[in-house]
């Protein structure tokens, strides 16, 4: 009898150990998985080796695997780990690392922030970021004077938001031994009776660079990390880096092999000499989460900052009509290395008259490769005849919704009426081109992803304005959204193979937020419970 029962509970010991057969690594069970793979909705999946074995109901995989951990989310939402499709980790280390000017409502603002700053520091340059004359009582460009009263010896720069316009000191103009310099192309030294008033314009902006001092590798590695937490915090697990230098990429490469960075990055290189060498010698190049294939190239400047290329004069300054940054003869000759390293080209396009300008060019391309998969990064304004051909020659739009809830404070005043028609046009895009990859465009924006969706899909910023929406029929839907920031970026940077859903062989990489996304009529934040990069946790609440 002993041994009966014995040989009975031998067999049932074997059997529920063959049945609980493969041992994974990880188990999250008893949640809402929103894959992303045509609308599939699943409850539990199992992972091993930071790759998905199998998705499925809770009693499948739970019944199925062995695993060193589980997870109950307890029915929390889960999604791919978002991807931000246009942001600037540099810059955003930049900015920690200076005075930060953001949200300042007037020039004497900006000023009491310095002061304040110098209390703690005590540098040769002061760098300040952020600052944004729409926000002041006189919305026009600044002068120096003031800068010069407070800071009469310390060189002073200060950068708006969009970085394409720079206010500078006397002390600081004196470095740069302006009557040595003649013409900039695409950019501008502001003048006023023939005396610089401390403005500079796009490529007028890198003058200041070689006075500028470097920050330490350890700084800089401190403030990723802080970066990185932030963004895990929101459920972000990728960034599309827009415009590194061969030094950045340096900088890309020894952050990856020394395992200080998880986040996937895909970086668009500028094109600079070294650059265009990396790509020839390399191809596509892929280092764990580092890939590269891809050039960013400025088209046109900001429409804040009257640089966009407009096809006729801003209506507040009939004759301006914006420049452009990079000539169509270097736009042309850099997509041609992009054909033949296989990369990727975006431009970034923001006035009607560049985006005319750069799908001509992308035409092109379209009929020696129907895959190039080329980007326009921006698309604020673009005229009905150029829109539908986007989709006629593949052409992939990326946009940052939450632009068009900060800029609809002075967009109509520089746009006109009528333009606006044409101008942050996210639906009519997203029909013509059947594909767009989304971003915030940090740190000029917050990374937010859900302030993203907000702006998206309401067409309102989080302190719900404008009321009604802004030009609120060029909403997008919320699955569509979330498609920009997930599968979409995947395909928008040549990586649907490995991220953007949830499937089987797909990488473990995904968040578990801590409510359900839902758009209701006031903006509710959200943030990431726990997120994963390859099956492995990298951020926890818990932790906190
Ligand atoms: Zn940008």
């Amino acid at each position: 009898m002993v041994l009966k029962t014995f040989y009975i509970s031998f067999l049932i010991l074997l059997f529920s150990s063959c049945y609980k057969g493969e041992e994974v690594d990880l188990i999250v069970h008893n949640a809402q998985i929103h894959t992303m793979d045509n609308g599939k909705i699943v409850q539990a999946m199992a992972i091993k080796n930071g790759k998905i074995i199998e998705l499925g109901a809770n009693r499948q995989i739970l019944n199925k695997y062995r695993a060193k951990k589980e997870i109950d989310a307890k029915g929390k939402e889960i999604y791919p780990g978002f991807t931000d499709s246009h942001g600037h980790i540099l810059s955003y280390i930049d900015k920690k690392l200076s005075v930060d000017l953001t949200g300042s409502t007037s020039y004497l603002e900006m000023v009491y922030k310095i002061k304040n700053y110098l209390k703690k520091d005590s540098p040769k340059i002061i760098i300040g970021k952020g600052w944004d004359q729409s926000l002041w009582e006189n919305k026009e460009l600044p002068n120096n004077t003031i800068l010069n009263r407070y800071f009469p010896k310390i060189p002073v720069c200060l950068y708006r938001i969009d970085e394409h316009a720079v206010l500078v000191n006397n002390a600081m103009l004196d470095l740069l031994k302006l009557d040595t310099i003649k013409e900039i192309q695409g950019g501008e030294i502001v003048k006023n009776n023939n005396k610089p008033t401390g403005i500079l314009i796009d490529n007028a902006i890198p003058l200041l660079e070689k006075h500028l001092p470097k920050h330490s590798k350890i700084k800089k590695i401190e403030a990723i990390k802080e970066i990185e937490n932030e963004l895990l915090s929101y459920g972000i697990t990728g960034v599309h880096e827009a415009g590194i230098s061969y030094e950045d990429l340096i900088f890309f490469q020894s952050l990856v092999k020394d395992n200080v960075l998880s986040l996937n990055i895909y970086a668009m290189l500028l094109p600079e000499p070294k650059n265009i060498d990396f790509a020839k010698k390399n191809g596509p190049y892929k280092n764990k989460n580092l890939s590269i294939r891809s050039f960013k190239v400025f088209g046109d400047g900001s429409l804040g900052s009257g640089g966009a290329l407009l096809k006729k004069g801003y209506t507040d300054d009939t004759s301006n009509y914006g420049q452009m940054l990079t000539s169509i003869k270097k736009i042309e000759e850099l997509s041609m290395v992009c054909e033949s390293t296989g990369y990727q080209l975006n431009t970034h396009a923001i006035g009607d008259s560049m985006c005319h300008v750069i799908i001509e060019i992308y035409k092109e391309l379209n009929e020696v490769n129907k895959d190039h998969r080329s980007r326009i990064e921006h698309v604020q304004v673009i005229d009905k005849i150029d829109l539908v051909k986007l989709g006629l020659y593949g052409i992939y739009p990326s946009i940052q919704p939450s632009h068009a809830v900060s800029d609809y404070r002075w967009a109509e005043k520089k746009l006109g009426k009528k333009r606006m028609k044409n101008a942050y046009s996210y639906k009519n895009i997203l029909e013509s081109a059947g594909i767009i990859t989304i971003g915030s465009d940090f740190p000029i924006e917050s990374p937010n992803p859900f302030k993203t969706i907000y702006a998206a899909v309401k067409r309102k910023n989080t302190n719900e304005l404008p009321t009604k929406g802004f030009i609120k029929d060029q909403a997008i839907s919320l699955n569509d959204c979330i498609k920009g920031i997930t599968i979409w970026a995947a395909i928008s940077s040549f990586d649907e193979k490995r991220l953007g859903s949830l499937e089987e062989g797909k990488d473990a990489t995904f968040t578990i937020l801590e409510k359900p996304i839902v758009v209701s009529d006031k903006f509710i934040d959200n943030q990431s419970w726990k997120t994963f990069i390859l099956g492995i946790e990298k951020y926890s609440r818990e932790n906190l």
